[in-house]
């Protein structure tokens, strides 16, 4: 029996769909890219735009009609609106969130539904549920496992119940790339953002245990992966939600200790961090150590501070200010990244003009910027959306020529140099491969050798363009990789 699994949104539903494979393989289902061969078909839906949530709604309608000819059954997680979750229960088989993922083959038994390892009756095998689920608190919730409306209420909306989170994380996950991982660190996000919806989605603020982090990127260390990113909502206000737990910089530090005993054989990022909470002992410690990677997105959303307290982001540009100071004056090789809302709500000309001016000053080397949209289930979508369209766009290109001036400037100064870049993938150009430096920088190589994909390589830079560079293969650099200890 297969299963095909469609995963919409962002790094952390692609982080949570590689425990979600494993769950659902651990009952002897076999992947398969073909939804129409699949029995279990699942999505794992995204609340940040409505275009995702439409996807969400044409992929079970066709499922749907195809049950009148051929046995299926159907599953949605992930971020998941109250509103929507209402209505998903009247057309999915399954509704949950991801805080009870290791509770699905209980699920689908108690619904009847006879997994390809419960057909086969093979008791050795079924023990591989157990051990994917080795530290998986089970137990008999029927009621509210079948009929999540007894806990999430649409008229009168509520948080998620988000502290059955642990049950995801101790799930075994199963990696989609053999060089780089996502490692989550936190889930849910108690900043709550006018703009945004993930508190009403993912919930409030949880930290998974220090000891499990640490456990897996060292593990990840050992087996070789070269790019791993520690993943949450809010990841530098890690720990904060736990009575008993290390500061986000005193797990950055544990990590790098880690790094260092095992000859940092990976650069470990982070993703997103928050202004606010950008302490200096936090930059502090990825000066520190090497295998913490000299890139640093700091999303600023908006260079005015009226545009930041109507965001509610709770830091004003001071604040960040302050922060990319101490970078540059840490962490001075770092790339600096961000994210930019334009067009918010009420947003001035002049008040755009001060984020311009604001990468004029801090120098981005990337940043991701989006025209504002109302986000169903932010508090924003409730006032008018009264920047006009042509505006926005108007904002969007001024801003992205001023980063790609930016960019342009930073990676012609890098010209002749020789840098580490991990290649990734090939280039749709034939003949030419592609990986990213150290800070991030999208890097172009003239090679038809995959066999150099997941690895890294040393470049000698000889083109620079607006957003990327481009260069010769200088050397393969030697693989760190240390073999698993037995533990
Ligand atoms: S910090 Fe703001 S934008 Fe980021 S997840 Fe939390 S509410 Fe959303």
């Amino acid at each position: 029996m297969k299963y095909h699994l469609v995963v919409l949104g962002c790094q952390m539903n692609m982080s949570d769909s590689e425990r979600v494979k494993s769950v659902i393989e651990s009952m002897g289902f076999t992947h398969t890219d073909n939804e129409d061969e699949a029995s279990l078909l699942g999505v794992l839906s995204c609340s940040v735009r409505q275009k995702p949530i439409d996807k969400v709604y044409n992929r079970i309608h066709v499922w749907n009609r195809q049950k009148n000819k051929r046995n299926i059954i159907t599953f949605v997680s992930g971020c998941v609106l109250p509103d929507d979750r209402e209505k998903f229960l009247k057309l999915f088989d399954f509704v949950f969130p991801m805080s009870e993922l290791g509770e699905f083959p209980q699920m689908l038994r108690e619904y009847g539904v006879a997994s390809p390892l419960s057909l086969s009756q093979d008791r050795e095998s079924t023990h591989n549920v157990e051990d994917v689920l080795s530290e998986v608190e089970t137990k008999s919730k029927k009621q509210s496992l079948l009929n999540p409306l007894t806990k999430y209420s649409a008229s009168k909306p509520v948080l998620p119940n988000n502290k059955d989170i642990f049950q995801l994380w101790n799930v075994k996950p199963q990696y989609q790339s053999e060089f780089e991982a996502y490692v989550p660190i936190q889930n849910g996000c108690d900043k709550f953002c006018s703009f945004c919806a993930v508190p009403y989605t993912r919930g409030r603020e949880v930290s998974r245990p220090s000891a499990e982090i640490i456990d897996e990127v060292v593990q990840l260390m050992k087996n070789g992966y070269k790019s791993i990113t520690l993943l949450g909502q809010n990841v530098n206000s890690y720990g904060l939600d736990r009575d008993e737990e290390l500061s986000f910089a005193e797990l950055l530090t544990e990590i790098g200790k880690a790094g260092d005993s095992l000859q940092n054989p990976s650069w470990v990022y982070f993703t997103s961090p928050h202004p606010r909470d950008m302490s200096r002992d936090v930059i502090e410690a990825i000066a520190k150590y090497p295998v913490l990677a000299k890139q640093i997105h700091l999303p600023l959303q908006s260079g005015d501070d009226k545009v930041l307290i109507k965001m509610n982001r709770k830091h004003n540009l001071d604040r960040y200010r302050e922060s990319v100071a101490d970078i540059r004056e840490l962490i001075p090789q770092a790339t600096l990244f961000t994210d930019i809302i334009v067009g918010f709500t009420g947003e001035t000309e002049e008040q755009f003009m001060n984020t311009l001016q604001c990468f004029d000053e801090f120098q981005y080397n990337m940043a991701y910027i989006a025209m504002y949209s109302p986000r169903p289930g932010a508090q924003s979508y409730r006032w008018e959306d009264d920047i006009p369209q042509a505006t926005k766009k108007d904002r969007l290109k001024r801003l992205s020529e001023k980063l790609e001036e930016i960019s342009a400037a930073y990676n012609h100064r890098l010209l002749g140099k020789e840098l580490q870049v991990l290649i990734r993938s090939t280039e749709r150009k034939t003949g030419f491969l592609s990986g990213h430096t150290e800070g991030k920088l999208v890097t172009r190589i003239k090679s038809k050798d995959q066999s150099l994909i997941g690895k890294f390589v040393k470049v000698k830079i000889t083109e620079s363009a607006d957003l990327s560079i481009a260069g010769e293969l200088v050397t393969v650099l030697k693989d760190k990789r240390i073999p698993v200890s037995a533990d």
